[in-house]
Order: C-alpha cells, then sequence, then structure tokens
C-alpha cells in the first residue's frame, strides 16, 4: 500500500470546531476537511484529524559527499545517505529543486519504512544519513522517528533545512540531530513573506540548534533581485557573528530556476558578498563555483582542508581534529 493511501496520523495539531489547525509551522494552517496545508503534504482528513501524506514516501535517494549539502566543518571527506520526499512550507519562485518542493502527492509506489533507513546504511557501508532535498521539516513524523532510532543504532543525522518550524516540535526534534545547514533566505522579514515564511522562524532554529551544541552551517542563496540586498546581507553576517564568527557561512550560486528569470548571480557579485562576510565571520565558502576551496589552521594558517568541488583532496588534521602544523584544536568535527 502506498504513503499516500495509508497516510500517518500527525503530530501537532488541534481541533478549532469541525476544522484543524496544524500547529507545525508558523503558517498555523485552519483546515476543513479534505483540506491539505500551504505545503501540500499535511491534510485534514474526514473523521480522522491531521494526517502526513508524505510519510512513508521516498522520493529521493541518493549517497553524496557531505561536503554537497553543504557541511564543511563536520566530518570532511565523508559520504552520507540522503533521502527527500515531497512538499515544502515556503514558495521561492527560485526554488532549486522544485520537482520535490511542489510535489503534488502522486502515487509513490512502495513506502519506505525508517526501519529500511538501516538496511540502506548496511548495504552502503555508510554511517550518517541526511534528510535533504525538500523540506524535512514537514517530512516531521517520519524525520522525528528516523532520528530517534539512527540516534540508538550510533547513527549519524543531518538536516538540509529552511527552518521554518515552530517552537514545541523544534525543541522536540532538535535533541535527537547531529548536524543541520539551514538556509538563511534573506535578512528581511518583508522578503521572507514574499517566499511564504518568516525570517524570526529560521533564526530561532538556527540559536537552538547552537544552545543544543548541533553542529550547524548556514547556507544563504544569493538571488540576484530578490536576496541580494547588500544592505540585509550585512544585517545576516551580524546577526551570525553575534552568535559565533565561526559558524561557516555558504554563499550559493543561483541559477535560474523554476518562475525566476533572472541571470545566475554573477561570480563577481558573489566574491563581492563574500569579501564582505570575511570581514566579521571567520568561514566563509562561495558555493556553486568551479575551482578549489580551502579551511585554513586558525592559528598556523596553514591549509588544514582543501576541497576541490565536493572531494576534499587534503586533510592537515590528526585524528583529534588537530592542525598537524601546530598542534592546535580545529573547529571541524570529525566524528
Ligand atoms: S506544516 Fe504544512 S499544514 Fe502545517 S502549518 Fe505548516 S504549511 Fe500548514
Amino acid at each position: 500500500m502506498s504513503g499516500l493511501l495509508s497516510p500517518r496520523p500527525a503530530l501537532w495539531w488541534r481541533r478549532e470546531g469541525r476544522a484543524v489547525r496544524c500547529l507545525l509551522c508558523p503558517h498555523l494552517c485552519l483546515l476543513e476537511e479534505e483540506e491539505r496545508g500551504f505545503c501540500g503534504v499535511r491534510l485534514h482528513k474526514t473523521g480522522g484529524g491531521l494526517v502526513s501524506l508524505n510519510d512513508e514516501v521516498l522520493l529521493a535517494m541518493a549517497v553524496d559527499a557531505v561536503e554537497k549539502k553543504p557541511l564543511y566543518h563536520w566530518r570532511p571527506g565523508t559520504r552520507i545517505l540522503s533521502l527527500g520526499t515531497g512538499g515544502c512550507n515556503l514558495a521561492c519562485p527560485f526554488c532549486q529543486n522544485h520537482a520535490l518542493s511542489q510535489w503534488s502527492g502522486l502515487p509513490p509506489g512502495e513506502p519506505f519504512a525508517v526501519k529500511s533507513i538501516a538496511d540502506e546504511l548496511r548495504r552502503r557501508n555508510l554511517d550518517a544519513v541526511a534528510f535533504t532535498y525538500n523540506e524535512p521539516l514537514i517530512w516531521y513524523e517520519f524525520v522525528l522517528e528516523a532520528c530517534r532510532e539512527m540516534r540508538a543504532q550510533q547513527v549519524a543525522t543531518v538536516l538540509v533545512t529552511n527552518g521554518q518550524i515552530l517552537p514545541g516540535p523544534r525543541d522536540l526534534l532538535i535533541p535527537h540531530v547531529n548536524a543541520a545547514n539551514v538556509d538563511v533566505k534573506a535578512f528581511s522579514e518583508e522578503v521572507y513573506g514574499r517566499l511564504g515564511g518568516e525570517l524570526r522562524s529560521t533564526l530561532r532554529f538556527v540559536e537552538a540548534l547552537r544552545e543544543n551544541n548541533i553542529h550547524v552551517e548556514v547556507t544563504h542563496l544569493v538571488v540576484p533581485g530578490l536576496t541580494d540586498d547588500e544592505a540585509a546581507f550585512r544585517k545576516l553576517v551580524h546577526w551570525l557573528a553575534s552568535l559565533d564568527d565561526s559558524i561557516p557561512l555558504h554563499l550559493s550560486r543561483y541559477f535560474p530556476r523554476h518562475l525566476w528569470r533572472e541571470p545566475p548571480t554573477s561570480p563577481e557579485r558573489l566574491r563581492n558578498l563574500g569579501a564582505i562576510a570575511a570581514e566579521s565571520l571567520r568561514r566563509v565558502y562561495l558555493g556553486n563555483l568551479p575551482g578549489e576551496s580551502r579551511t585554513i589552521c586558525l592559528h598556523c594558517g596553514h591549509d588544514i582542508v582543501v576541497r576541490r568541488e565536493y572531494d576534499v583532496v587534503a586533510m592537515e588534521l590528526d585524528a583529534s581534529g588537530k592542525c598537524l602544523h601546530c598542534g592546535t584544536p580545529s573547529d571541524i568535527r570529525l566524528r
């Protein structure tokens, strides 16, 4: 039976008269019977309350370099099982992955249960799994169960997320996660409003990860005409630096996708913004550009990780993560 045919009862909702209110993300959708939320994957099922439609629906599975998430300071040079389903609680017109994010619920074939993750990991000799490709926070029940189960099996879990979630579900999930890359779209509530979200939810998500000592890196996709405003970008940088100036920031080059037709971000624009970020942050990376990227030891200045595209081609760290040149502990987690 398909996941679509056997939806899972959802967590985080309440009844309001004949309707139900979803309490998972800032949209707080109020749904009449047989109505789906903004994300398209949570449904008020007549007589059944709120259900998740994408629960065991696996639409994408691959083995990726962890650098592709992107995570540059967490287990560099390792590979990770990457899983995705459909749906998103934002509606970015420039979505780089819209085939999944705009999924409208086609029959998925065989269900993919949480216990299948362990089988896939064993078969590929991997010990980490990422929930990625679409928005994992609106795959909530599956991801929460998977993160708990993987923790019990000493498998690491990663979220690649927009951080749009309410505090209750956020605080239940975060302690079971090992690392995350959070996409901060723009440092502007006005721009977030155009995308169908709220900036403060994403900021609080990053802050909550830090408070729980979860490894976090931040991505900012530079979309010409929408998320490339320099004043807003400076605010993003200052906020991140106020948390910790060594949180990695990935500035990513946009390419025309979905509904946004502006030409790709120019490499020069990306480098300019990178230089602004580097005035306040110690770990700034430019993504979707060809060539090498380097992480240096903050003490002696030697390269400690060198990457070519997504491949780590040199790593000058000992087994405990100290610089091989000067012995100073690095800000890179090897385990
Ligand atoms: S998770 Fe989906 S249904 Fe729930 S509030 Fe957010 S957009 Fe609405």
